[in-house]
């Protein structure tokens, strides 16, 4: 393994080093004297906290892996920095507006997160963005905040925009948001009805398209918002029913995770010069909403590519707030409030995976012992073996795929018994791992050779469900750093790829950050046997919940929301127990009841027919209602 520091012991830094875990854990994740991982929940301003110290307490409290820990002063310390960035930028500029964020609530809808969102958020009157129906109720229900923004997107029935309208009246501040076409004749339709109109905006569609996964959010084809002559109908439409005095937002969004700020830029501009129109047609606006889009440096190269974003917190901020303060003031169009739905940048680094790895496989390391008997094909492989040096990998690979070969052909015509193909298959993995032992570290060996590492690299097998905890790496390929959380003053001596407990080879964690690539394998320690191995997986508190399935009938983990203590430590402030076998199972409609009483029934019938005994019944029948009760992953 590439040990790059000027020769010496390993130390806690080169580990930390080898992941890149001052690039994209900065300020929250570091390390400490005793090679494991600590959370600086509030930066550089709070406490710290031993994470695997902390994995002990509660499991301590029969809170077993894996376990998804949500640090709620990350979630605070991160909408800190969304409003000092824009503050330092509105204060850098000038600029005679403020900024005033909402969370949208699809990034991560459990109820102890927005509820803490929204509390955190009070002092700049934080609001929430909805994107649907079930989501505005969230809203709803806990934006009780008569200054904070409740921006209403997505797909609007009746009933939607009623309780929007009638929301204002509550005392709150709900913006309708049109995306199609038809929505604006329904807004009217229900304000008439009510008598009453909600704050309206309007989502351009613009033709500044974003790169990367996101990119077809926009455009001419995307699935939301107002092509121009749309949104030139449609403030006709609301002016001619009465209601352009409600006009007072402009939302764009061009898609999640914008990897190059040169793309929001172009956005800002075309959204600024739309807004000043709109100002012209006489609608009062105020409020511009950029919409998400803010990235996360998963792998910490600062670079314009999928996994990263070239641009900082604040790099981001000056640009929105220098962008539209340049779109606006020649014309004279007073400065809007800035508005942003900045869900990914806020939820992604407060929450942590931690997982067990409950073993491992790997190619065969043990060089079998020549015999006296052992056939030509055999001796030469031994031969082979004997004569590797650096001088001659290349050729003693091509001869120990010639044997290798040679092997199979031997034993396909009955010339080489079962453990004599065994042996020679052994042999082949030991030459192997020879050869890739004497590789160079660089790149200059060829790629035949250095694909060998992969080859015998190991599975890690992990108890998590990649699909419950980590569907993105599955459905879009998304990287998240991972990591061990400890024995980080060791070097790890094994490369290996994670999978995970599913049935489905699909299941598995096989692409990992590296400087603005990806590598298909990770450093990793051979587990000891008497102690567990602990892998984290990162900057996942976006999406990942409510995108996970059930695929393999695999529930979630036991979630924790940990706080700093104020004189030092950590305080539990929520559990919420992962789903049981019950739980799962019920959700496909099985009833737990009713697959006992038919075991019952079943081992009754068995027991008179003497193929089981009382106790064996019993036993059977004692596990089942246990597992019923348990978790779906494995127990410690
Ligand atoms: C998904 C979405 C967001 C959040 O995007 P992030 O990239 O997570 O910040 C904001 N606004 C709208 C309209 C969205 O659809």
């Amino acid at each position: 393994m590439a040990h790059t520091s000027t020769a010496g012991p390993w130390t806690v830094q080169d580990g930390a080093d080898l992941y890149g875990l001052d690039r994209w854990g900065d300020p929250y994740f570091s390390t400490n004297s005793r090679g494991h991982i600590t959370v600086q929940p509030q930066g550089e301003r709070g406490g710290s906290i031993d994470l695997i110290e902390l994995v002990e307490g509660l499991q301590a409290r029969d809170l077993g892996l894996p376990l998804l820990i949500r640090f709620d002063d990350i979630l605070e310390d991160r909408l800190e920095r969304l409003h000092a960035a824009f503050d330092r930028a509105i204060a850098h500029y000038g600029y005679a507006g403020r900024y005033q964020g909402v969370f949208p609530v699809k990034c991560n809808q459990q109820r102890h997160v927005v509820e803490r969102i929204v509390e955190s958020g009070q002092r700049w009157h934080f609001g929430l963005e909805a994107g649907s129906k079930a989501e505005l109720l969230i809203a709803l229900s806990l934006l009780n905040d008569p200054d904070a923004l409740l921006i209403c997107n997505g797909y609007k029935d009746q009933r939607y925009l009623e309780t929007a309208i009638l929301a204002r009246k509550l005392g709150r501040q709900p913006v309708v948001v049109i995306e199609q076409p038809d929505e604006v004749e329904r807004i009217i339709r229900a304000s008439d009805h009510l008598g009453a109109a909600p704050m309206i905006g309007i989502r351009a569609r613009l033709s500044t398209r974003s790169t990367g996964r996101w990119g077809s959010s926009v455009g001419d084809r995307a699935k939301f918002g107002l092509s121009i002559p749309e949104l030139l109908d449609t403030t006709e439409a609301l002016r001619n029913a009465g209601l352009l005095k409600e006009l007072r937002l402009l939302h764009f969004h061009i898609g999640s995770q914008i990897n190059d700020i040169a793309v929001l830029k172009d956005a800002l501009q075309e959204a600024g010069q739309i807004y000043g129109e709109l100002h012209r047609l006489g609608a009062p606006m105020g409020f511009l909403d950029v919409g998400g889009g803010l990235g996360v440096d998963y792998d910490g190269s600062r670079s314009a590519t999928a996994a990263s974003t070239n641009y900082s917190l604040q790099n981001y901020a000056n640009d929105v707030v220098a962008t539209v303060k340049e779109c606006c003031e020649p014309s004279g169009v007073p400065v809007p409030t800035l508005v942003s739905e900045s869900g990914r940048a806020l939820a992604s680094h407060f929450s942590v995976l931690v997982f067990d790895i409950l073993g491992t496989g790997a190619a065969p390391d043990e060089r079998p012992e020549p015999m006296d008997d052992d056939p030509l094909i055999l001796r030469n492989l031994h031969e082979t073996f004997d004569g590797i040096t650096t001088a001659n990998l290349q050729e003693a690979w091509n001869d120990v795929l010639k044997f290798k070969g040679d092997a199979l052909s031997a034993f396909r015509l009955g010339y080489l018994s079962l453990p004599e193909r065994a042996r020679a298959e052994q042999l082949a993995w030991a030459c192997a791992r020879r050869i890739s032992r004497l590789l160079p570290a660089d790149d200059s060996s060829p790629e035949e050779l250095r694909n060998l590492r992969a080859s015998l690299a190991s599975t890690y097998y992990g108890n998590f469900s990649v699909f419950r905890s980590a569907p993105d790496t599955w459905a879009i390929d998304q990287l998240f750093p991972v990591m061990p959380i400890h024995r980080l003053d060791e070097q790890p001596n094994q490369l290996g790829s994670i999978a995970d407990l599913t049935c489905d080879s699909d299941g598995k964690l096989a692409r990992f950050i590296q400087g603005g690539q990806s590598k298909p394998l990770l450093e990793l320690h051979s587990p000891k046997p008497d102690q567990p191995y602990l892998i984290g997986l990162f900057l996942a508190g976006a999406y990942q919940e409510v995108m996970g399935n059930l695929h393999n009938l695999f529930g979630s983990t036991n979630a924790v929301h940990i706080r700093l203590a104020p004189g030092g430590g950590y305080l539990l402030d929520h559990v919420v127990r992962g789903d049981t076998n019950s739980d799962v199972l019920e959700a496909m409609e099985h009833d737990p009841d009713l697959m006992l009483e038919r075991l019952r029934l079943a081992s009754e019938e068995a027991i008179r027919e003497q193929r089981l005994s009382v106790n064996d019944a019993r036993l059977l029948i004692s596990h089942v209602a246990s597992s019923l009760q348990q978790a779906t992953y494995l127990q410690g």
